[in-house]
């Protein structure tokens, strides 16, 4: 049998991030990727956006990794070239009574550490956006877009440097873990001996840790599905920032956002599914989308949404249920030395992936 310092399952965006930061901490690293490519998983199915942080619970770990790893970031892809965009966005309201919502907003978001927030009139929003309606909007200069398959490469150039390696079409089926450490088992049978293991399996996380022998079931979420589907538009952005409508119970709304090509993209909408794998994008779920625009951009021709694409967000809370905080589960949440296993990454884990990195790094730093 093989045998391995670290052991990294997945090779998506914080399963990369993960293995930099572990490779860094002069760690021997392998990322066992199922598929033939990086980063063809959830991390290729998202609106690219690095967020501030403005509206995750006060003291979550959402909060404090999307704050770290924004700065991280933004650092980040300033000092390697990872083509990125401060655009800024607005958060709109259109009606007086979310007005009032717009202060609750900001109040969240200072709790969490994003203090630059500024609430301006429909007046000054129109002065930014001609094309938008709004009676009141908060405007956060923090927010941004970033390539991330640029962002991935840069990962895996860092881990490659350090000495970590990358195997492709390696899918790990299960487990055996004891105090000696933890035995990985690859589909065609190759068994490789590790004294850590991250599982950053995604969308399929609890599933593979169900697999761990000798992992406590009860510590192991269950998983939900929500599929996020978009509708680009044809023709010319109308707006250089991003634009969400106040939030509303359930999600954050039907919002554009951009990418770095200029093109605008609307979603992602939320859709509970039963596979993983349903990413088909119905042009029916569209028709919603129109009204909802148009309370923010009154302009928006008929015909001008086209499906685009979908994504799947790996929920470990499900509908109804408040959002799930992530769950970056160590050896002393679950008894198993070694092992760290990453549930429910769902957004902003693009955003929050270097300091994610850096906790499990921090976390198997004795281990
Ligand atoms: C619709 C949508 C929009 C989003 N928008 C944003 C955003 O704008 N900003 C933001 O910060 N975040 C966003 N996110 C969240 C972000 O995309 C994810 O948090 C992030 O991509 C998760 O990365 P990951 O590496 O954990 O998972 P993945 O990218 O899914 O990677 C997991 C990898 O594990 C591999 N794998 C699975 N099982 C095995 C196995 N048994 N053996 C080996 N390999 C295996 C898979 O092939 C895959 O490559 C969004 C998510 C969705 C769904």
């Amino acid at each position: 049998m093989d045998e391995l310092d670290c052991a990294v399952i997945g090779g998506g965006v914080v399963g990369l991030a993960v293995a930099r930061a572990l490779a860094l901490a002069g760690r021997e690293v392998l990322v066992l990727e199922a598929e033939g490519a990086i980063g063809t998983g959830t991390s290729s199915r998202n609106s690219e956006v690095i967020h501030a942080g403005i509206y995750y619970p006060q003291g979550s770990l959402k909060a404090k990794l999307c704050v770290e790893g924004r700065n991280a970031l933004y650092a980040y892809a300033a000092e390697r070239g990872v083509p990125h965009r401060r655009c800024g966005k607005l958060i709109v309201a259109t009606s007086a009574e979310q007005v009032g919502q717009l202060e609750s907003i900001r109040a969240k978001a200072e709790a969490n550490g994003v203090d630059d927030l500024v609430q301006i009139t429909a007046q000054q929003a129109l002065e930014m956006e001609p094309q938008l309606h709004c009676t009141a909007a908060l405007h956060s200069p923090s927010t941004g877009i970033i390539d991330s398959h640029a962002l991935m490469l840069n990962l895996l150039g860092d881990l490659e440097n350090a000495g970590g390696m990358l195997a492709l079409k390696s899918p790990i089926t299960h487990a055996e873990c004891s105090e000696r450490g933890i035995v990985l088992i690859a589909e065609d049978g190759t068994a490789l001996g590790c004294r850590s293991v991250v599982n950053a399996a995604g969308l399929g996380a609890p599933a593979l840790a169900r697999r761990f022998e000798g992992l406590p079931a009860s510590t192991i979420p269950t998983e939900y599905f929500a599929k996020g589907n978009y509708f680009t538009l044809s023709g010319r952005a109308p707006f250089s920032r991003l634009i969400y409508p106040v939030p509303e119970p359930g999600g954050l709304g039907v919002h554009l956002t951009l990418d770095l090509g200029g093109q605008a993209k609307f979603g992602p909408d939320v859709q509970w599914v039963e596979s993983a794998d349903d990413l088909v994008v119905n042009p029916a779920r569209g028709h919603g989308f129109y009204a909802e625009v148009r309370k923010y951009w009154p302009a928006l021709p008929d015909g001008g949404l086209i499906p685009g694409y979908a994504g799947m967000r790996p929920k470990i809370s499900g509908p109804g249920e408040p959002a799930a905080d992530f769950r970056i589960d160590g050896p002393a949440s679950h008894g198993v030395p070694g092992l760290v296993n990453l549930f429910g990454i769902e957004s902003p884990g693009l955003t929050s992936s270097l300091a994610i990195g850096a906790h499990v790094a921090r976390l198997l730093a004795d281990a």
